[in-house]
């Protein structure tokens, strides 16, 4: 069946945080390139520092209109903290939005490699500190060494398709293939009849931390 004549909601997400590997710094700027050439709203979850480091962009993110959310601090894996630990790192990125962004990511948390996501105890403190975690639908771990725009781009596109209406796509700003194949993705979605939109124009009530797989080990994850 063609999805031509059904439109559905995709939110595509971007990690936008310090990469563990040698890296250009070009990704997110391509990457709000592209979104803004197809008028395409998204949303972006800072990590602290990385906002720290790449005020204009973080500002450029806003101003194009694009949902920011928090992606902690210090990118740590929020079950080693202790409660007053999480909410020092929790704090401390929100202060350095606020101030370098000027928006407040709150409610918007993702939880670095989603560790925690599943911890009711984790989960709760950070309700306390006034966020909830959004975990997503489609993941395609396009920071592999061996990954591709086009193997990038398929994966993007026929796993948002099958998720169908309210698919969250998990991205990350640095890997290299991510910025070449969005043009592509933007297209192929739009001419599937996807409509592009922020996490906060989708209802996800009922769906407060989606995870669309279970969680791999550790070497194979990275959000
Ligand atoms: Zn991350």
């Amino acid at each position: 069946m063609s999805r031509s004549s059904a439109q559905f909601r995709v939110a595509l997400t971007f990690d936008a945080e310090h990469p563990d590997r040698p890296n250009d710094g070009a990704g997110a700027r391509l990457i709000l390139d592209a979104l803004a050439q197809a008028d395409a709203p998204a949303t972006f979850f800072l990590q602290g520092r990385w906002a720290e480091a790449n005020p204009d962009l973080c500002r450029r993110m806003v101003r194009d209109g694009h949902l920011v959310g928090s992606h902690s601090h210090y990118h740590v894996r929020m079950p080693l903290l202790t409660d007053a630990g999480l909410a020092t790192d929790v704090r401390a990125a929100e202060s350095v939005i606020r101030r370098i962004a000027r928006v407040d990511p709150r409610p918007w948390f993702r939880l670095p490699f989603a560790s925690g996501a599943t911890h009711a105890r984790l989960i709760a403190r950070l309700a306390d500190l006034g966020y909830r975690h959004v975990g997503w639908h489609v993941e395609v771990k396009e920071w592999r060494a061996r990954e591709t725009a086009r193997s990038v781009a398929d994966r993007i596109v026929s796993r948002a398709a099958v998720h169908g209406d309210g698919a969250i796509v998990l991205l990350h700003t640095w890997p290299d293939p991510v910025s070449r194949a969005l043009p592509s993705v933007l297209e192929r979605l739009a001419a599937d009849g996807a409509q592009m939109v922020r996490l906060d124009q989708l209802d996800l009530s009922a769906d407060l931390s989606p995870i669309g797989e279970p969680q791999p080990a550790a070497a194979e994850i990275s959000a």
